[in-house]
């Protein structure tokens, strides 16, 4: 078993996902990468490889749909398996979008959406949370941060399931934040703005143009950025309960 802190990251094979890996490895944790897709395997072991070889620290993947209870499990399992039972950071990453109006989506679609983007961070705070509080103490916190967005703070228009479930996210992280502060566990959400990933990779250069313009900063955001925001919560000492949001000023209050 290795001395290094634990973390467990969901939909860590690409995206802000892969970045946040990345930054894991930086700040020294050894890393359950968790991934859904069969095509991401790939995608997910290069990444691992890459964060290995570049900090030295340990990796370790796991293929999980968190969107399903014993999927969850299973993940939490393994990560305990091959780490021990002491978890220091959980990343509640993972997240798809619709984009469709609220009349014509599949009420399917939006059941699918809220379980991976919701039910997964209920279930993996429910089962890595035993493995937080058996050591955590104020001298040694351990961190949940889960992917919000500024879907989550304000309305978009065709995404009324997105910001449901990135709005459930923020008053999950203001429960347990509270619920657990005593015990060492700080809680904090990202709520990232427009961010260059394969969420943003169907919009065409005209309209990703017009998004930009919407942005007070006038560009769309990089991974780097989102990563960086995970970097400054997991050393920031006495922030608990907060949404750190950067979005290039869109949302502004
Ligand atoms: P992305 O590039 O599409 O990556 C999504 C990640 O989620 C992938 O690692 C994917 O794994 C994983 N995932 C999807 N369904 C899953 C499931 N059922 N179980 C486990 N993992 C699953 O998206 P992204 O832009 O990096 O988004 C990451 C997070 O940021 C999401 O929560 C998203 O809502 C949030 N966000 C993104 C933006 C943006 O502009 N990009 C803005 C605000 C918030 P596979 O590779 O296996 O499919």
């Amino acid at each position: 078993m290795s001395e290094r802190k634990v973390a467990i990251i969901t939909g860590g094979s690409r995206g802000i996902g892969a970045a946040m890996v990345d930054k894991l490895g930086e700040l020294n944790y050894n890393i359950v990468i968790n991934y859904n897709s069969d095509h991401s395997k790939a995608k997910a072991q290069e990444v691992a490889d890459a964060v290995s070889e570049k900090y030295g620290v340990e990796t370790f993947l796991v293929q999980a749909n968190v969107a399903d209870f014993d999927s969850c499990q299973h993940l939490v399992d393994e990560a305990v398996q091959h780490f021990g039972d002491k978890i220091d950071a959980l990343v509640n990453n993972a997240g798809v979008t619709n984009n469709s109006n609220w009349v014509d989506v599949d009420h399917h679609a939006y059941e699918k959406l809220i379980g991976v983007n919701l039910m997964s961070a209920l279930h993996m705070t429910h089962l890595v949370l035993p493995y937080m509080v058996n050591h955590a103490d104020k001298d040694h916190q351990c961190n949940i941060v889960s992917t919000s967005s500024v879907g989550g703070l304000t309305g978009v228009i065709n995404q009324a399931d997105y910001c449901a479930s990135k709005s459930g996210i923020i008053g999950l992280t203001r429960a347990l934040a509270l619920e657990f502060a005593k015990q060492g566990v700080r809680v904090n959400a990202i709520a990232p703005g427009m961010i260059m990933t394969d969420m943003l990779r169907g919009v065409n250069q005209d309209e990703l143009n017009a998004l930009a313009a919407t942005i007070p900063e006038g560009f769309i955001g990089d991974v780097k950025d989102i990563a960086g925001a995970l970097g400054y919560i997991l050393t920031a000492g006495y922030l608990t309960g907060q949404v750190i949001s950067p979005n290039g000023g869109l949302v502004l209050s």
